[in-house]
């Protein structure tokens, strides 16, 4: 079976490595990586009354509404692109995104693969605070283990690398306690239902992905 038939859901705390294993999987499947955070920083861009009040609210560190999320994610679910499968990354990070997932879902007709990646709260930190981010194609390095050959510059495509305004210890603190306050219940709800893959996101990234994607073969058996 086409596991892209499927929503595959990331799920994991700031820093865990989700878009890198889902931009991984969509290189491997040729099927759209949605990242919330990215749409939500592309609306935030804008001048408008909405751009603002998203800007303030990731700045803050804190969760946009799950009304926002709602429209962001039915929109873009909907696109054509989406049709055989897609991967989610930062979608859901509330109960009653989930609720709205497993809706869409059954509309959809399709199956959601749910994932989990797993890091210390320690490492997330350390990871975050060197996190650098290529402002043109997204690729995100590490100051500590996975430098760019060329200091504050982008290997793939030379664009300067920056500094996501949300990777500082303010905002750090605050996503972490809407990680522990929302995104953990959900967590604990999907395990119980007895759907959710576990994965060691503390493994290097290359064996990150080869567990994910046999586990993602596994669930489609
Ligand atoms: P990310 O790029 O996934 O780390 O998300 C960056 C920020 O975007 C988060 O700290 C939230 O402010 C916002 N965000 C992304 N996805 C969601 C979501 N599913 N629900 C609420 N807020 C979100």
């Amino acid at each position: 079976m086409n596991p892209m038939s499927k929503i595959i859901v990331i799920i994991g705390a700031p820093g865990a490595g989700k878009g890198t294993q889902a931009r991984l999987l969509s290189e491997k499947y040729g099927c759209p990586h949605i990242s919330t955070g990215d749409i939500l920083r592309e609306m935030a861009r804008a001048d408008t009354p909405l751009g603002r009040k998203v800007k303030e609210t990731m700045a803050a560190g804190r969760l946009v509404s799950d009304e926002i999320l709602a429209e962001v994610i039915r929109t873009r679910t909907s696109q054509p692109d989406c049709n055989n499968g897609y991967i989610l990354d930062g979608y859901p990070r509330t109960l009653e995104q989930a609720r709205l997932l497993e809706e869409l879902a059954s509309k959809q007709g399709k199956k959601q693969i749910l994932v989990h990646i797993i890091v210390s709260e320690e490492e997330l930190v350390k990871r975050l605070t060197n996190r650098r981010i290529c402002a043109n194609c997204g690729k995100s390095y590490n100051l500590l283990s996975d430098r760019p050959k060329i200091e504050g510059v982008c290997d793939l495509d030379g664009a300067p690398l920056t500094q996501r305004s949300d990777d500082n210890l303010g905002s750090l603190s605050k996503r972490f306690e809407e990680y522990r306050e929302s995104t953990a219940p959900l967590i604990d709800y999907y395990r119980q239902s007895g759907r959710l893959i576990e994965l060691n996101g503390e493994l290097p990234e290359g064996e990150v992905f080869e567990k994910l994607w046999a586990a993602i073969d596994g669930a489609n058996n």
